[in-house]
């Protein structure tokens, strides 16, 4: 097989296994085959590196890791982006020094303007960015931090205990970051390639920092490609091509083009670059695109997860309007708001237990939490209905205010 097959074939590997990482965790993937191959590619992976490390070192190996990651792992974190924006300079340099050259045809406006700002756009986001990492959540702020989200007693519940770490309350929507050892408020994921937390007061920068990586990296693919294809297209002008075999022909010259200098090497090395980075990017600016449009966060998409399992498993309970016929899931779209989970000592009970027992018999069962004041007034105002939850849309997500306001509170316009 050719060097260029390889390399495209490595591409095509490279992005399959990384959607199916990526998505398939997504409650829309529920129970389908993408969901069922991350899920044993993860415990593979898990189990396999720990039964070597068991063979190799007993155990040592693992525990070393982990103690070293624990003490210094926030220090060494920062070589992944030291690392990154090391890559992405050095691509800049060879664009200019041998890309660029060759773009006569561009005018004044791309020239002076777009080239300028698309290649300062990633280092401005990136700054910006760590200067507004949040601060972790202490007793000077928690206040503040409490009032920014209300409770959804679904994901974030108001009697949940405090941190075990901070010794504080949890406010809603926020998380405990083991890499930056404190509570961080509106938290969406501890970034490595920033290597911090991205909560409420930075993301609208994290995300400018991701769209000017798209635009960078795209616009170099192009850049790169169009220079490639110009000479390929000169080339082909003192070349004959038969009918025959032509793509065979093409991608001859192709490669004679790619292969042909110094400066056409680094043109195609940085295609390559450009191209796989940017298929990266896109599919990282996607899934917050799609988070922005659930009204979620990422660390929030994970706790629907489990609520969307616990829905399948029938361990969802919840308050609905008596008027409405529960029966009809269109008609059930989001209403209900006031959610129980059943457990009892061992965790969650299975769907054949419930159904043995009338649902309002709580004898052998606790809830997962107690109702608020605020809530058995509302059931007792509005005389709601206790049903059982049989299709995860019929839950409310009180943070999703549809796209476009989602937008604007998650980019703080
Ligand atoms: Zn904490
Ligand atoms: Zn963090």
């Amino acid at each position: 097989m050719s060097s260029l097959k390889v390399l495209i074939w490595a591409v095509v590997l490279f992005s399959i296994f990384l959607f199916i990482f990526l998505f398939g965790s997504l409650p829309q993937f529920q129970g389908t085959i993408l969901h069922k191959v991350r899920q044993a590619s993860v415990n593979f992976v898990i189990k396999s590196s720990q039964s070597a490390d068991r063979r190799i070192s007993k155990g040592k190996i693992g525990k070393f890791v982990h103690q070293s990651w624990h003490r210094c792992g926030h220090y060494l974190g920062w070589l992944i982006p030291v690392g990154y924006l090391a890559l992405i300079s050095c691509c800049i340099q060879l664009f200019f020094q041998d890309v660029y050259p060759e773009m006569i045809h561009i005018g004044n406006f791309q020239r002076y303007l777009v080239v300028p700002v698309i290649t300062a756009l990633p280092y401005l986001a990136t700054v910006l960015t760590i200067f507004t990492s949040p601060p972790s959540i202490s007793h000077s702020n928690i206040t503040t931090e409490t009032k920014k989200f209300r409770y959804d007693n679904i994901i974030f519940f108001e009697d949940s205990p405090h941190c075990r770490t901070c010794h504080l309350p949890k406010p809603a929507r926020s998380k405990h970051c083991s890499s930056c050892q404190g509570c961080v408020g509106g938290f969406d994921h501890h970034c490595v390639f920033l290597n911090m937390c991205i909560g409420h007061q930075n993301y609208r920068y994290f995300f400018l920092f991701l769209v000017s990586n798209v635009t960078l990296l795209s616009y170099g693919f192009l850049a790169c490609a169009s220079v490639l294809r110009g000479r390929l297209l000169v080339l082909l002008d003192k070349t004959p091509i038969s009918d025959k075999s032509t793509w065979k022909q093409y991608l001859k010259l192709l490669r004679a083009v790619c292969l042909r200098s110094k400066e056409s090497n680094n043109a195609t090395v940085l295609t390559l670059i450009c191209l796989l980075l940017s298929l990266v990017t896109i599919i990282f600016t996607s899934v917050h695109v799609y988070y922005i449009y659930l009204g979620v966060t990422t660390n929030e998409a994970d706790k629907w997860e489990d609520i969307q399992c616990a829905v399948s498993e029938g361990t969802i309970y919840g308050y609905m309007d008596p008027g409405l016929d529960f029966n009809d899931i269109t008609n059930a779209h989001n209403s209900v708001s006031i959610i129980l989970q059943r457990v009892n000592s061992e965790g969650r009970v299975s769907e054949t237990e419930y159904e043995r027992r009338d649902p309002h018999d709580t004898r052998d069962f606790t809830y997962n939490r107690e109702l608020t004041q605020e809530e058995r007034k509302e059931i007792q105002d509005k005389n709601l209905r206790f049903v059982k939850i049989l299709d995860y849309s019929m839950i409310n997500n009180i943070y999703d205010n549809g796209f476009f306001n989602n937008l604007k509170e998650r980019l703080r316009l």
